[in-house]
């Protein structure tokens, strides 16, 4: 039977998967219902399962003929802790728990792979199915590789896929360079000397200090980092004083924020620019400044050649609908942990038009069934073409 047949007579079936697994969102590292699921349809289907990388990871592995390359598919699991506002059938059973990026279609997509190379083994050499727990967020990629991902099961490449609102469901973009910026957060105390709102003269403002700083931050963007190279700095939590004490000059205001990059030396500016400029304010108004920078999640960049071979399979399924200028997102994802220990090329499923405008985290998102048979054929077109038998 051709590939397409194949996939379509296993459609009901991930279809059917892709709403349970919806219905039933779990957060990160809590994917224990998830997790379960998975080992067991691919212990059925003839893989062998390592469970417990990242506390709920599952990797199945597929050795098939003599081929010595080994290749990593990833698909994340986790949901979001948001409401599903949307009415569906399949809609979240969890009060505060939503698949409102996907996730539960990456799932499905990665099984259908494994379920359909597992019958035509039409390769020869080894994939790694690696089922991550944790993407939104909490770190989960990182702790499978820090509990020995790839010492268990090196990889010559690694693969990653996430769905685009917005690409029709038979399309997909696959480009090489930068995909998803570094993701890390900021946080600075301003110290002052509190004292009475009509009395400022008899202490240390730090309000008016956290005013200059918060006005000259856009300069480390517009005046430091070069113009030609992408780079965010954004203030996302401003706290000092009480709305209730309207005379009360506070001693403290914590600011912080996220700061993004495509690249390390993008993101060594903004780590020591925004520690420059809180320092130098705070030594312009004489108070204090402690800084935090928390390094969260390098940039996803796609490697040349990892890349071209991504690119051949997504054209191998289709055809000229594959898009090869597509804009890199300024959101992240800690899929950048393993494309950092392996070559590796992230791409991008069209989900079909944004539904009712709902983008990935909007409380009505849904991944779309009808891009299963396109994201299935991807990952079985990679395969049988890098390790072509
Ligand atoms: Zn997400
Ligand atoms: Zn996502």
């Amino acid at each position: 039977m051709p590939r397409q047949d194949l996939i379509q007579a296993d459609l009901s079936f991930l279809r059917e998967l892709r709403q349970d697994l919806h219905a039933h969102p779990e957060l990160g590292f809590e994917e224990e219902r998830t997790s379960g699921i998975v080992a067991s349809l691919l212990e059925e289907a003839g893989l062998r399962v390592h469970r417990g990388l990242g506390k709920t990871g599952v990797v199945g592995t597929l050795q098939i003929g003599d081929g010595a390359r080994t290749i990593g598919l990833r698909a994340d699991m986790d949901a979001l802790a948001m409401p599903e506002q949307a009415e569906r059938p399949y809609k979240s059973r969890v009060a505060g728990r939503m698949h409102a990026c996907g996730h539960d279609g990456h799932t499905t997509l990665l099984l259908g792979a494994a379920r359909h190379l597992a019958k035509t083994r039409n390769f020869s050499g080894t994939v790694h199915f690696i089922f991550q727990p944790a993407e939104e967020g909490r770190g989960g990629a990182k702790k499978m590789v820090e509990d020995g991902l790839f010492d268990l099961f090196p990889c010559d490449a690694v693969y990653g896929l996430h769905n685009m609102p917005g690409l029709a469901i038979d399309e997909m973009a696959v480009t090489a360079g930068p995909q998803l910026a570094s993701s890390d957060t900021w946080l600075v105390t301003f110290k002052g000397i509190g004292t009475h709102g009509a009395k400022p003269h008899l202490g240390k403002d730090p309000i008016t200090a956290s005013g200059h700083f918060l006005s000259a931050l856009q300069t480390i963007v517009g005046r430091v980092v070069n113009p030609l190279q992408p780079a965010v700095v954004s203030a996302c939590s401003v706290q000092a004083g009480d709305p209730r004490a309207l005379n009360v000059i506070p001693d403290v205001v914590e600011i912080g924020g996220t700061a993004r990059a495509y690249s390390a030396h993008v993101r060594d500016q903004l780590e020591e620019e925004i520690e420059r400029l809180a320092r130098g304010v705070a030594a312009m108004f004489g108070i204090e400044a402690s800084y935090e920078f928390r390094r969260r999640i390098p940039p996803v960049v796609n490697q040349a050649d990892a890349t071209a071979r991504a690119l051949e399979a997504a054209r191998a399924v289709c055809g000229a609908k594959v898009v090869t200028d597509f804009e890199p997102s300024t959101a992240g994802d800690d899929f950048a942990f393993f494309s950092e220990a392996a070559p590796g090329a992230y791409v991008w499923l069209g989900n079909g038009p944004a539904v009712d405008g709902a983008l990935h985290h909007n409380t009505a998102y849904d991944f779309n069934d009808e891009a299963i048979p396109t994201g299935v054929a991807f990952w079985v077109a990679l395969v049988e073409q890098e390790l072509a038998a």
